[in-house]
């Protein structure tokens, strides 16, 4: 294809995709450089058309993970600052906690692992039993006990966004819609849209082409992102459910089980469900199909699931679930309640995971990942909770990756 790329656009920051990750680095680096040039490319003509749009809207707690990870160290925060913003904004957020509850003895053994977490985390987290659990969210359900957490609450993301988008365009940064990152020309220069971008630093935060874009820049050799797609049945009214109510997780994957979630503006979304997308942005039927991505994720599929058990397990199991009919995910939510009148039902936007797998080693990974060289940094897998998690973990990049003083040094 033949490109006129007339202009020449010089920042000494380039962000790639505006998502809440590309949107709070530019935050971040806004409040930590005062008169740098801040310059964000993102290919859709609008905010939150994949992930940041698309998800449950949940504010994590930060009890799931792993002490040692990224999750781990930046959940519990992220949603102490996120609710700080929220409520210095007048953005909606609704304080309703969330309960995690079981099915069987089996399930217990998890929950007390997740009780364990939670504390390793510092998290407020408590374990009830039946009747505390009633006064809590009388229509939840559990076998014996459950987890209570206090903290997690749901929030607007689109509300979010667009907030952070007003505070950016106040700090002078320059958001450029229509403008998808094509290739890079040299260690400080890329094409995005019709434009030649100069920079002194690169960061990727494209999302679910975050590894496309690394690959560009020589990284990121054994990473390939597998996307799995989300789908949501949602209703406006069910004043019997008044808190987030979760399942026992299968600590094998990344993905919390389908659950029911309170809206800030009234009534609940069901879902997500976790099924394999055959192309990136396959939100709906034949939507952005892309030949060369479905052929190598159909292979990376292939190979991982004859050679990752734990992967052909699930895929065992979540594979012939792959239509998810209503009565399928209705079926699924009544697991968690006493009283599942809901009526109205409709379908909810799908969302995509941008999950990544280590093609070397065949395996899931479960963390964020942050690749870098001498002028580009790179931010992988920035799955859930990435949203919760997102204003102190871009501050960890740029606190880390770009050293303070009147001139910033890349380390
Ligand atoms: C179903 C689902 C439920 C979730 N629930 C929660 C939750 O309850 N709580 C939570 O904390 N997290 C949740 N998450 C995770 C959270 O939504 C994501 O982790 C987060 O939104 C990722 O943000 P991002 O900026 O990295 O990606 P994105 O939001 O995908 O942003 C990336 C941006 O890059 C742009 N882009 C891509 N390629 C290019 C290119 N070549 N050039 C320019 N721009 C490009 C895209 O258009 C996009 O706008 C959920 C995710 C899903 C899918």
């Amino acid at each position: 294809m033949l490109l006129k790329t007339t202009q020449k656009i010089s920042s000494d920051f380039l962000i790639v995709g505006a998502g809440i990750i590309g949107l709070s680095i530019a935050y971040n680096l806004s409040k930590k450089f005062l008169n740098k040039k801040i310059c964000i490319i993102e290919k859709e003509s609008d905010l939150g058309q994949h992930a940041s749009g698309r998800n449950s809207g949940v504010l994590h707690a930060g009890f799931y993970y792993h002490p040692e990870s990224f999750k781990a160290k930046f959940t519990k925060l992220g949603n102490l600052e996120l609710t700080k913003y929220c409520d210095e904004k007048g953005l909606k957020i609704k304080k309703c906690g969330k309960v995690v509850v079981a099915k069987s003895e089996k399930e217990l053994e998890i929950l007390f692992e997740l009780k364990k977490r939670g504390d390793t985390n510092g998290v407020e987290i408590y374990l009830v039993n039946e009747s505390e659990l009633k006064d809590i969210e009388p229509n939840a359900k559990t076998y014996k006990y459950a987890l209570w957490s206090p903290t997690t609450s749901v929030i607007s993301p689109i509300q979010i966004l667009q907030s952070l988008k007003s505070d950016l365009e106040k700090q002078g940064v320059a958001i450029y819609f229509n403008t998808p990152y094509r290739k890079k020309l040299d260690s400080n220069t890329v094409i995005g849209g019709n434009y030649i971008f100069e920079y002194e630093i690169l960061i990727n935060c494209a999302g679910l082409y975050a590894d496309k874009i690394a690959k560009d820049f020589n990284l990121a050799d054994n990473l390939h992102i597998v996307p799995f797609k989300g789908r949501y049945l949602e209703c406006y009214s069910t004043p019997q459910i008044k808190r987030n109510i979760y399942p026992v997780p299968d600590m094998r994957n990344p993905f919390l089980g389908i659950h029911l979630t309170v809206k800030t503006e009234g009534g609940v979304k069901i879902g997500p469900t976790a099924t394999p997308s055959f192309w990136r942005e396959n939100y709906e039927w034949l939507d952005n199909f892309r030949l060369t991505e479905f052929i190598e994720i159909v292979k990376i599929n292939t190979k991982l699931f004859f050679r990752n058990k734990p992967f052909r397990e699930i895929a065992i199991e979540e594979l012939p679930k792959h239509l998810y009919t209503k009565k399928y995910i209705l079926g699924k939510a009544s697991e968690l309640v006493k009283n599942l009148n809901i009526s109205n039902l409709k379908w909810g936007k799908v969302g995509i995971r941008a999950q990544l797998v280590d093609t070397q080693k065949y395996e899931i990974v479960h963390d964020f990942v942050i690749q870098k060289d001498k002028t580009s940094i790179h931010l992988l897998n920035t799955i859930s909770p990435s949203f919760t998690a997102s204003f102190p973990f871009t501050r960890y990049v740029v606190d880390r990756y770009i050293g303070s003083g009147s001139s910033y040094e890349f380390r």
